[in-house]
């Protein structure tokens, strides 16, 4: 037995060191980190060994045994990857479904450290306009601001108010960026010009304005603009055009959420999902311009010769786009897509709670099994793996993480909450959102959730019928999911922190100080597993009281 895991250690030691090169080197050096040779004091199974004899495992199956605490929570790092080029400071991604994911959602998700994948069920231009709102949200240099011309009116300004929600706009001679800068309006020049709302701006605009000129770092930029006590700072270049503005605002929001998930230019990071055919790469295309950082193509098989030409095509034209492909659930699956290009997969076949797949096709594969088994092979490749489906709490975060998953993918934990698509209504005096699958009949003949939903694109074959493979012509849709409802969650804004905090208390336990460390501590079989009997889940729960109130946070 001592011979076997030591084997088994060995072994897993390989695919540990090339994840370390993926996720940044975690060393191995404290007190905890000692591995008992002798096996004596190593209670409980790795990882390996926990699904060794081929049975299909879910998360309610095993238990993670604790390790030795030397750090307290806040010193646990929950940054990690959902692709191999895209880093975000939480572990935690909104499914591609249209009662979980559009901007407002995505939004949120980004602040928190996480990040949102806009659904496919819509048009692509309403697809694109979600991702754009996203990227638009905040910014460290603004370089594509809506400018007006002095010609322009009060009116003009109260118009990108009401479309844009910002009145901050800079003046210049033509219009445009690039034109040369004469002044700025913001709400306190229009503040109370209700009653004239035809007067030309450059009556007024301010006109005294303290800029900085273009190659200034942002940090820099920032500086001036804080010394100003402006609202915005234009950037020009030597000849007075105008190349870019930044805001205070943006300020206060990178204060207040200090751990959000951004890119280069500070702008929240957010994804989108696609599909596999010809009109698809219309939709890759808009929402490339609209800035999405990742896609994701949307199959419930992705092992297919469709995801690998959409992989090719989108290598050969957008070669810096990062894409996840999936679903899979198998080694040979992952392998295919790998080769192809992908550059992170996504992992899960029937294991979603609106989901009958598994009961209606008899395909797919029990969740943990299909992490840990997908995880290990895509380590060995440097491709991060997405838990896709299945989680139902903190905990079962923690053991998809803890089992080599980079992040997980959530639906029906998010879809209750305010920044869900959809409205709360009332049933036996509980507030609900509806969540419904995407292969459920309601979504594929897409029906709208809300006053957002679907974008209102109806005809056609739908997103959702495409990711399970129906087309037009098929005459019967046979359903891989249900439509149902969710209890409110308030807003995502205070449930994520909910979710870190109890991940980084649950790291915390295991003694492990970043999900770097977890995965190499799991592949080396330092983090210790059990199954669980029947009897021990029943344990776990609450159990033998009269009544109680489940509160979380
Ligand atoms: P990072 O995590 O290394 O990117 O660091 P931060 O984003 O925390 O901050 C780096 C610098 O950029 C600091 O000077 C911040 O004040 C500034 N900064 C962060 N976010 C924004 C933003 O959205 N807009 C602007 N203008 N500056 C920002
Ligand atoms: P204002 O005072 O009404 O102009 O609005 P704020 O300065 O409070 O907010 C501006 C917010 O909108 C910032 O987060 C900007 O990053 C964002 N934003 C996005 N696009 C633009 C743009 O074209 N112009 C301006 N002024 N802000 C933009
Ligand atoms: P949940 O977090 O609710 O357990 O699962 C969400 C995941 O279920 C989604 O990310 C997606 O992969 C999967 N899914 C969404 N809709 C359907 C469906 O109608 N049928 C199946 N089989 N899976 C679905």
């Amino acid at each position: 037995m001592v011979g076997q895991e030591s084997t088994s250690c060995e072994q897993d030691g390989k695919s540990a060191l090339v994840n370390n090169s993926m996720n940044g080197s975690a060393k191995l050096k404290r007190k905890s980190d000692t591995i008992d040779n002798s096996g004596e004091l190593m209670d409980g199974v790795s990882c390996s060994d926990l699904f060794k004899n081929g049975d299909g495992l879910t998360y309610n199956d095993f238990i993670i045994l604790p390790g030795y605490i030397d750090f307290s929570p806040g010193d646990v790092n929950l940054s990690s990857y959902i692709t191999r080029g895209i880093k975000v400071n939480a572990p935690l991604v909104s499914s591609p479904m249209d009662t979980v994911t559009e901007s407002e959602m995505a939004i949120a998700m980004a602040l928190c450290g996480g990040i949102g994948i806009i659904h496919h069920n819509c048009t692509a231009e309403f697809q694109a306009a979600e991702v754009h709102k996203v990227k638009k949200y905040k910014h460290g240099f603004i370089r594509d601001p809506i400018v007006l011309s002095p010609q322009h009116t009060v009116r003009d300004v109260f118009e990108v108010k009401k479309n844009h929600g910002f009145s901050g706009t800079p003046i210049t001679d033509t219009g445009k960026l690039g034109g040369k800068l004469l002044g700025i309006v913001t709400s306190r020049d229009i503040d109370f010009q209700e009653g004239s709302p035809d007067t030309t701006l450059d009556q007024v605009m301010t006109t005294n304005l303290v800029t900085a000129n273009s190659g200034i770092k942002l940090s820099e930029a920032n500086r001036i603009m804080e010394n100003s006590k402006k609202g915005k700072l234009p950037i020009v270049n030597e000849k007075n055009e105008l190349v870019a503005l930044i805001a205070r605002t943006d300020l206060k929001k990178a204060r207040s959420y200090p751990f959000a998930s951004k890119d280069g230019n500070k702008q929240l990071l957010v994804g989108a999902a696609i599909g596999t055919r010809d009109e698809d790469k219309e939709r890759l295309d808009a929402l490339v311009a609209a800035g999405v950082d990742v896609v994701i193509l949307d199959s419930s098989q992705g092992n297919s010769i469709y995801q690998i030409d959409m992989i090719r095509h989108i290598k050969s034209k957008h070669p810096s786009l990062q894409v996840v492909a999936g679903n899979v659930v198998t080694t040979a699956q992952a392998k295919n897509l790998i080769d192809a290009g992908a550059d992170g997969l996504r992992v899960g076949m029937g294991s979603g709670s609106i989901c009958i797949t598994q009961e209606v096709m008899a395909v797919g594969r029990a969740q943990a099994t299909a992490v840990y088994s997908v995880a290990r092979y895509a380590a060995s490749r440097g491709i991060p793996v997405i838990g896709d489906g299945g989680i139902q709490s903190v905990g079962h975060i923690v053991k998809a993480l803890a089992l080599g998953a980079s992040t997980v993918m959530m639906g029906s934990m998010l879809a209750g909450t305010t920044e869900a698509p959809g409205e709360y209504y009332f049933a036996d005096g509980v507030r609900l959102k509806k969540y419904r699958g995407m292969g459920s009949l309601e979504a594929m003949e897409r029906r709208d959730v809300g006053t957002k939903g679907t974008g209102g694109n109806k005809g056609g074959a739908s997103a959702a019928m495409n990711r399970y493979f129906h087309s037009e012509n098929d005459r019967l849709m046979v359903a891989q999911g249900v439509s149902g409802s969710i209890v409110d969650k308030g807003s995502v804004l205070r449930f994520l922190p909910y979710l870190e905090s109890g991940l980084r208390h649950s790291l915390q336990d295991m003694g492990v100080r970043s999900l770097a460390e977890l995965n190499s501590f799991m592949h080396a079989g330092k983090i210790r597993f059990e199954k669980r009997t029947t009897s021990a889940q029943l344990e776990g729960g609450v159990h033998g009281l009269y009544s109680y109130e489940k509160r979380l946070f």
